[in-house]
């Protein structure tokens, strides 16, 4: 009998920092070094080579990042750098000069080349397999849909443009067809992501290509709709929207939450509400009218849930700027909301700006919005309390009975849960409804019904 043995496959390991968008850059690398017949190492030992996929946007996060590069040379020594911090490959160098290879954000090609070089692979009919869904580094019930790269504005604050680029958008139809792709493998969420979710299309002029025999614009409410569209009749695939900001044209997908397309969520980073500290970011879409605008979307969607985050201690930040948002805030009882204390990011003109603020005011500032925003928080999830809530179900604990999940107005890793309680049965990616009986200042607390 002929028996054919299977040469081992190499094995990369992967360290993957940073935002959701380096997560899904890191889900591709991993998707074609699968399907060039790698696999995967969980640990340093069992590696031949380890990637480590870096965050370059605050100066903390570069820091995290050389942390993880050092430990990956020290524990394994056969080391490629990609992602953010790839752009900074000298400093890089310098400190690790044995790193293998460098490579910045989204050169996929240039970093499965060093993997490659580092580790050939070894082609064989028998392993080079992928799932329908490439490999996610997500749970199977939800995914990260990316848009779009870079970004057109210029935030005084930011780095990202400088690191990423302009706005480069994928093309609609090559958006759905991967959107259909995860839901067909199990996916129960798309979360929508790109740095500026409602520019979408705007550097292709919103070209409309073929999709299913009808044209569908690369815009972000075309593209809304026909995402919504691919759970069915039954709306059994959630859609979130990340990074709204917001332009007019936002207006045009709250139907679509009205109608039960996408769902009654909006992300948008706000940043800060007093106009003048808004002007010295050069914040996009800063908008006088943005209560207005929440109070009409409010009313056609009772449900919607805003989730913002806010920086304070902008350079020139003075306290009226601060009694100035913490009564927006108050008027505007957004549903999540993240305080961020503004930090120097080497490279953005906010650090050479003068005004700086000192640290223990920053601190102040980010304590009085976190407070508020808790008290808030609280108070709106108190008044569910009674109320039936859809349950996407992340995690189920087997000892319990219990169930662990997220409401519509929750995005995984950001928000907050819904802990169920008599939830045996339920599987991961669930959807059920559940009576809510308890609440605290971030997480929802019931039972299946
Ligand atoms: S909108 Fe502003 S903060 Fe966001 S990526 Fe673009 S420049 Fe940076």
């Amino acid at each position: 009998m002929n028996v054919t043995t299977l040469p081992k496959p190499p094995r990369v390991g992967l360290v993957s920092l940073g935002c959701p968008k380096a997560l899904v850059d890191s889900e591709r690398i991993m998707t074609k070094l699968r399907a060039d017949g790698y696999d995967m190492s969980p640990d340093y030992a069992g590696a031949d080579v380890v990637l480590v996929n870096t965050c370059g946007f605050l100066d903390s996060a570069k820091e995290e990042s050389l942390e993880a590069i050092g430990e990956a040379i020290a524990e394994n020594g056969r080391v490629v750098v990609t992602g953010c911090m790839g752009k900074e490959a000298d400093v890089i160098r310098n400190r690790f000069p044995d790193v293998l290879a460098v490579t910045g954000p989204q050169q996929y090609e240039e970093v499965v080349a060093a993997v490659h070089e580092a580790a050939p692979p070894v082609p064989s009919p028998f392993i080079d397999l992928v799932p329908e869904a490439g490999l996610k580094l997500t749970p199977r019930h939800y995914s990260y849909l990316k848009i779009s790269e870079g970004c057109n504005h210029r935030c005084a604050f930011c780095i990202i443009p400088h690191l990423r680029g302009d706005l480069v958008s994928r093309r609609p139809d090559a958006i759905l067809r991967e959107a259909e792709k995860l839901v067909a493998a199990g996916t129960r969420e798309l979360l929508v992501i790109s740095q500026d979710t409602s520019a979408y299309g705007v550097d292709i002029r919103h070209q409309p290509r073929l999709w299913k025999g009808e044209e569908v614009r690369a815009h972000m409410t075309d593209l809304s709709r026909e995402l919504g569209k691919l759970g069915g009749a039954s709306g059994s695939v959630w859609v979130r929207l990340h990074y709204v900001y917001p332009y007019p044209h936002v207006n045009d997908v709250i139907p679509l939450m009205a109608d039960g397309l996408v769902l009654p969520y909006l992300d948008i980073p706000f940043q800060h509400a007093s106009p003048r500290v808004l002007r010295a970011m050069r914040r996009p879409a800063n908008d006088a009218k943005v209560l207005e605008r929440i109070r009409s979307w409010r009313e056609q969607v009772p449900g919607l849930a805003i989730r913002s985050s806010f920086v304070v201690g902008f350079p020139g930040e003075t306290d009226e700027d601060v009694a100035y948002l913490l009564a927006w805030l108050e008027e505007a009882r957004l549903d999540r909301v993240g305080a961020f204390k503004f930090e120097a990011v080497d490279g953005a003109p906010a650090t050479s700006m003068a005004e700086q603020v000192p640290e223990d005011t920053k601190q102040e500032r980010y304590e009085a919005v976190m407070a508020l925003s808790a008290r808030i928080s609280a108070e709106k999830l108190a008044a569910k309390v009674g109320s039936t809530v859809d349950v996407l179900i992340d995690r189920v604990d087997e000892e319990t009975g219990g169930a662990t999940g997220r409401s519509k107005a929750d995005a995984p890793e950001i928000d907050g849960e819904v802990h169920l309680r008599d939830a045996g049965g339920l599987q991961p990616g669930d959807i059920v409804p559940a009576r809510v009986e308890d609440s605290d200042e971030h997480d929802l607390y019931g039972v299946p019904l």
